[in-house]
């Protein structure tokens, strides 16, 4: 809590126990236990830290809760962060092997369980299809290092869906990445010369396509509060499920 408040980030995280996804349900009983006893610690040095500072100033601290895929835990979690009163609630230990309907019913369970009024985060997921899906969940915070991993690892996202720009079939294609992105990688550089950088383990290289995996991410979040302030986001969620 007092690094997190050190480097004066706007939201702190409480420390919890992430389990495995082959972990035995007793084992993922274990993790909600401690997550639950950690969350308790991190809220109260949390608070003690800040008792001096106005309320509209103070760093806000959001719970992480546990469970896996079982409804029983995710429950019992939920219940014991809610009582400690967080600013937001994470749902963690997802995104980690399990079916993508489990995923997306203990999303739905969470959100049902949460208040409504606080903001949920969804750790570690980076899809765009899945982002627009847990949104339309009523997820509202997304981090991952999936954009990222998949530009250093060739696997662009564009508004066609997902480019393998290390495939021969881009070493001499002049084209931008994706010729809808007004990103600074699109408007400079071609697929045939992010693919020779990738190819040759350029760092630079990494950097164009994570740069550009950032951009689009974050221009598929403005497109879907767009789409969610016009009531369209169903179709806007449909157009980019036909591509992803
Ligand atoms: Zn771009």
């Amino acid at each position: 809590m007092e690094i997190q408040l050190n480097i004066n980030s706007e939201i702190a995280m409480c420390l919890d126990k992430m389990p495995l996804y082959e972990n035995s349900k007793q084992e993922i009983k274990q993790a909600v236990r401690k997550t639950s006893i950690w969350a308790k610690k991190c809220k109260n040095h949390h608070d003690a830290l800040q008792k001096n500072i106005p309320k509209n100033k103070r760093q806000l601290l959001f719970g992480i809760t546990q469970g896996g895929i079982y409804k029983d835990l995710r429950k019992k979690s939920i219940k014991e962060l809610k009582e400690l009163d967080f600013d937001g609630y994470c749902v963690g230990g997802l995104g980690l092997g399990e079916k993508q309907k489990d995923e997306y019913k203990i999303i739905e369970l969470q959100k049902s369980l949460l208040p409504n009024n606080k903001p949920i985060y969804l750790m570690g997921i980076g899809d765009p299809l899945e982002i627009l899906e847990a949104i339309s969940r009523g997820i509202d915070i997304f981090d991952s290092r999936m954009p990222t991993q998949n530009a250093r690892r060739g696997t662009i996202f564009t508004s066609n869906g997902k480019l393998k720009i290390l495939n021969k079939k881009y070493e001499s294609d002049k084209s931008p990445i994706d010729k809808n992105c007004n990103c600074f990688v699109c408007k400079n550089y071609s697929r045939a010369y992010i693919k020779f950088l990738l190819s040759q383990d350029e760092s630079v290289g990494k950097e164009l396509a994570s740069y550009h995996n950032l951009y689009y991410l974050q221009d598929l979040i403005k497109q879907a509060k767009q789409a969610i302030k016009n009531n369209k986001f169903k179709d806007f969620k449909n157009k980019i499920k036909k591509v992803y």
